[in-house]
């Protein structure tokens, strides 16, 4: 599929969307929105994003230890302690695989120094340097960006529009057992329009 033909699949698909808002054609859309739990925070600001070219995965990365962590959790550091708008993640996926929401995917971001007015952030709980991300994130993670590049109209394998943090900013986020993994969510994407 060319880069045309891949837009034109992401039309149809958006077109998809708004058919099923009336009823069962949603169910038959080949571009259903995986379960995202919304969290309705408080932003101490709001600005719109522009563009939309790539997504940004990264790991919570707590310091020694690979564990859990919630939305809200990260909203109230973000908030409190960092004095920022509020979480700067646009979505946070659990070690159990749920999908919670953090900023609206419409606001701008604050993940990715320099990024954040043309990406999405995407964060799994962990720290990957030290763990692994489990089966039901990365079965998240790979529906989620199958679903936001169908969204934006993103091709998977095109360089730059699925990266880690670390080839943005100089981290080691999304450490180095998730950042191995980008290729098979890259490939996930990209067979599934394609299959
Ligand atoms: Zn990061």
């Amino acid at each position: 599929m060319n880069r045309r033909d891949f837009l034109r699949y992401g039309v149809s698909c958006l077109m998809g969307i708004l058919l099923g808002e009336g009823g069962n054609l949603l169910e038959a859309s080949p571009c259903r929105q995986p379960m995202i739990y919304k969290r309705f925070f408080q932003f101490t600001e709001y600005e719109r994003r522009q563009a939309t070219e790539y997504l940004v995965i990264h790991h919570t990365g707590f310091p020694g230890a690979d564990k859990d962590s919630t939305a809200a959790g990260i909203h109230k550091f973000h908030q409190g302690t960092n004095k920022w708008a509020g979480i700067g993640y646009h979505y946070l996926i659990r070690k159990d695989g749920t999908i919670e929401q953090g900023r609206q995917p419409e606001m701008v971001g604050a993940h990715s120094y320099e990024h954040n007015k043309t990406s999405i952030g995407i964060c799994l709980a962990g720290n990957f340097n030290l763990g692994k991300p489990t089966e039901e994130q990365m079965a998240s993670v790979k529906e989620l960006c199958w679903w936001l590049c169908q969204e934006y109209g993103l091709d998977p394998l095109k360089k730059g529009v699925i990266v880690g943090h670390r080839d943005l900013n100089d981290t080691e986020c999304p450490g180095k057992n998730l950042y191995k993994k980008l290729g098979e969510i890259r490939r996930f994407c990209f067979d599934r329009t394609n299959p």
